[in-house]
């Protein structure tokens, strides 16, 4: 029987592209694969929630209709949500630029 590197036969190597239990993608904080960030300009907004209804990570947040926040645990970086806005409230930079959060752009 073949083995793989690391020494377990084929049957033994759990199956993998599984949702095994419900509810569980809220535990993988995916904007860690993020090269580029969303900055919000809101002195530009004019709160059309575009960017909300494009995002394919729902990391725009919204509140009572308005845009609120990005929420980074979660977006990608994409930038579908500033080729999107109407009114280039949105501007993408460079995620080395952020070793932390927004405040602390280098
Ligand atoms: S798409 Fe642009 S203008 Fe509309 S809510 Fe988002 S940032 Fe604001
Ligand atoms: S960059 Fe992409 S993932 Fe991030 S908020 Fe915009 S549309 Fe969503």
């Amino acid at each position: 029987m073949t083995a793989n590197n690391e020494g377990k036969k084929w049957s033994e190597i759990p199956i993998g592209g599984v949702v095994d239990r419900p509810g569980s993608s809220e535990d993988y904080k995916t904007g860690e694969w993020r090269d580029s960030r969303p900055i919000h300009i809101p002195e530009k907004c004019i709160n059309c929630m575009i960017c909300w209804s494009v995002c394919p990570d729902c990391a725009v947040v919204g509140k009572d209709g308005d845009f609120k926040e990005f929420n980074y645990d979660y977006c990608k970086g994409c930038g579908v949500c500033a080729e999107e806005c109407p009114v280039d409230a949105i501007k993408m930079e460079e995620e080395g630029d952020f070793p932390n959060s927004v405040e602390e752009k280098k």
